[in-house]
């Protein structure tokens, strides 16, 4: 089975729109999906119109911003209600929360790089719904103030940088209870992204299965260890592409979802296969 159950359009910062994606993925013959937009929902309904009668199961997804101890994780939430009311409100906080960073982020910018930060933020809000770094990355590339998508997070974005502003998300146990009450499967992304020591990626794993998580993601180049932390916690696997750009050579839409013995597929629990 191919599945992708990580993927992103341009209710956030994906470059395809809802039906654009589906019908790639129908071309990689992706047989099951998730759009997990960054802190919306509002791309489900329309991905879910362009799967209709098709050989593609689209499941209404998210990726939630948290913190947990200080420090930026993103919880999956899969196979939700998109309907669901508490999460809607949170999705709308969060939208809220995200223009006033995006404003205090342009801000710095023309304060501290001397770029024209304001007016660059103004064009990130005017364009997107749901504004994030990575179109304020791609707008300083396009105005020319960054080389590439990775020098503007290193020098101008990321921490430490004129650009940068502490994340100040909801504690991942609020995000918990909202995916739980929306009825979805939740799943740490990217776990060996966060640069967390062993034991600090174990509490946090332990703490995530004890408040009803269902898996953490496999990273391609680390599946091994992937599996063991999984199979420690409880937890079983989930496999996504976290596909934004098809430009991304390095991040195609679909993985076949073959594990090692022994781990558990979030994919195959929720195909009954
Ligand atoms: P935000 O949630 O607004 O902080 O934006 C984070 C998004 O920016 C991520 O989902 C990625 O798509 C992108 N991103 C973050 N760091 C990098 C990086 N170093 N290089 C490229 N894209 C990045
Ligand atoms: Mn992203
Ligand atoms: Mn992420
Ligand atoms: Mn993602």
């Amino acid at each position: 089975m191919i599945v992708d159950l990580h993927t992103h359009s341009t209710a956030s910062d994906g470059v395809l729109t809802p039906a654009e994606l589906v019908a790639q993925a129908l071309a990689a013959g992706v047989e099951l999906m998730a759009l997990t937009d960054h802190d919306t929902m509002a791309g489900c309904e329309s991905a879910a119109a362009a799967a209709r009668d098709t050989p593609l199961e689209l499941l209404a997804g998210i990726e939630l911003s948290t913190l947990w101890r200080g420090r930026t994780i993103h919880i999956l939430g899969i196979g939700i209600d998109p309907g669901a009311s508490a999460l809607r409100a949170h999705c709308q906080a969060l939208c809220a929360q995200r223009i006033a960073r995006t404003e205090a982020i342009g801000e710095r910018l023309t304060r501290r790089a001397r770029l024209p930060g304001r007016e660059l933020a103004r064009t990130v809000l005017e364009e997107n719904p749901l504004p994030t770094r990575a179109h304020l990355a791609r707008a300083l590339v396009a105005q020319g103030h960054a080389r590439s998508i990775s020098d503007a997070f290193a020098r101008l974005l990321g921490p430490g940088s004129a650009g940068h502003i502490a994340d100040d998300w909801p504690a991942i146990e609020t995000t918990m209870a909202l995916l739980r009450d929306a009825g979805g499967n939740a799943v740490i992304a990217h776990p060996s992204r966060y640069r967390l020591s062993a034991g600090a990626l174990r509490s946090l794993l332990g703490e995530f299965a004890k408040a009803g998580g269902a898996a953490i993601e496999s990273d391609n180049s680390d599946a091994e260890r992937c599996a063991r932390l999984a199979g420690d916690a409880g937890l079983a696997l989930s496999l996504g592409s976290d596909f934004h750009d098809p430009q991304i050579k390095w991040n195609r839409l679909g993985r076949f979802d073959k594990l090692a013995p022994g781990t558990r597929s979030l994919a195959r629990q929720i195909a009954r296969c």
